[in-house]
């Protein structure tokens, strides 16, 4: 075996939010072969699997998981060209995601500059269909290379087969049986930019679109973003920490019959999604809110922060409270974007 199991891990340090109780088991894995070692090691002692990437969308319980944490450190960016229109560019799981994204541009790619400076690794990235501004990164994926922890063999996951929805995907759906190896991109040079946000929009007031770089959205988009979230240095943190809920028209029209300037955007399917933080900082009024450890944000409604000593039990409670407050206000609720781990 070339994997060293650890007992009694601290996770804190692993996750943003920087809270959380030990891992039962721990190890890291640098390639495919060790992936499949570290499941296998699960399996024989009968014991549940959570890899690990960037831990930026985790909140660890206060008693730890008795499980082994995998934590994916897969490396490489393989570029295949020879494609006339595009090429496929594959790359490991445990890299960092905006990294990647800023390489990419580098490289003269386009597309993935709306999803700038979005915390996590490149494995973690088809799971939760990353998105923003417009841009969801399944329409970017080619393929997913994985280790089925059902079925004990390697596997690629075309995309039409990743079932990619709106911050969802085969591999949320069926949480803990695919341990992602490799991502593989299809990426264009010379594409248009996506500057259809509002924020993107006031950013470039008077400005043709036709005359901007990938690289020019990039840090425009980590400029607002910087605004918008917390220091990661400073807080616990994992980032937006709910959902933006999709309700149906006539809800959104009868929550609007007593807030009219709420926003909304029509979705295909007729519905209609709202901004959890508009409600949170409007409705709620809980923006910079704090309960002992737990608070909210200063500058973003949405984004829950901890102060150093806070517990995992506390932001749990925080957010129930959160959650309540919009249901009781407005009969939506409220989900969770960021994964319990217990
Ligand atoms: P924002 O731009 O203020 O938008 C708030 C909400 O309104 C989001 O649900 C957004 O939809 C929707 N929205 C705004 N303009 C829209 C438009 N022109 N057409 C359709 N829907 C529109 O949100 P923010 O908090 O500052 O975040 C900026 C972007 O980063 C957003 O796209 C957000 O979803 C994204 N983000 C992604 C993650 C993640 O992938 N884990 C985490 C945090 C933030 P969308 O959500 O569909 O964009």
């Amino acid at each position: 075996m070339t994997i060293v199991i650890e007992e009694n891990v601290p996770l804190a340090p692993y996750t943003t939010f920087k809270i959380g109780g030990q891992a039962r088991f721990f190890c890291i894995v640098r390639n495919a072969e060790e992936m499949a070692e570290a499941v296998v090691f699960a399996r024989v002692e009968k014991i549940r699997i959570l890899v690990l990437g960037g831990g930026s969308n985790i909140l660890v319980s206060d008693a730890g998981y008795s499980g082994l944490v995998i934590k994916n450190e897969i490396l490489g960016r393989f570029v295949e060209g020879g494609n006339v229109d595009y090429d496929l560019v594959t790359v490991g799981a445990g890299e960092n995601w905006d990294a990647f994204v800023e390489w990419s541009i580098d490289r003269g790619y386009c597309g993935l500059e709306n999803l700038s400076a979005i915390p996590g690794s490149v494995g973690a990235s088809p799971v939760q269909n990353i998105g923003a501004y417009g841009v969801e990164v399944g329409n970017y994926v080619k393929s997913v290379k994985l280790y089925d922890t059902v079925t004990m063999d390697f596997k690629t996951v075309e995309q039409a087969d990743c079932q990619f929805e709106y911050r969802d995907s085969l591999f949320k759906k069926q949480k803990g049986r695919y341990a992602i190896i490799q991502v593989v991109f299809c990426l264009r040079k010379n594409t248009p930019v996506n500057i259809e946000y509002k924020d993107l929009q006031g950013y470039f007031a008077g400005v043709d679109p036709k005359t901007l770089t990938s690289l020019a959205v990039r840090n425009a988009v980590v400029e607002i973003r910087s605004k918008k979230l917390p220091d990661w240095r400073m807080w616990g943190t994992a980032g937006s920490f709910f959902k933006n809920p999709t309700i149906s028209k006539e809800k959104f029209e009868k929550i609007r019959t007593k807030y009219s300037d709420i926003p909304g955007y029509p979705q295909p399917d007729g519905r209609v999604k709202v901004s959890a933080a508009w409600i949170l900082d409007n409705i709620c009024k809980t923006k910079g809110l704090f309960q002992g450890n737990v608070g909210t944000y200063e500058r973003q409604a949405l984004v829950l922060v901890t102060k150093p000593g806070a517990t995992a039990g506390e932001v749990v409670e925080f957010s129930k409270k959160l959650m309540n407050c919009v249901e009781k206000e407005t009969g939506i609720k409220m989900e969770s974007e960021v994964d319990w781990v217990n």
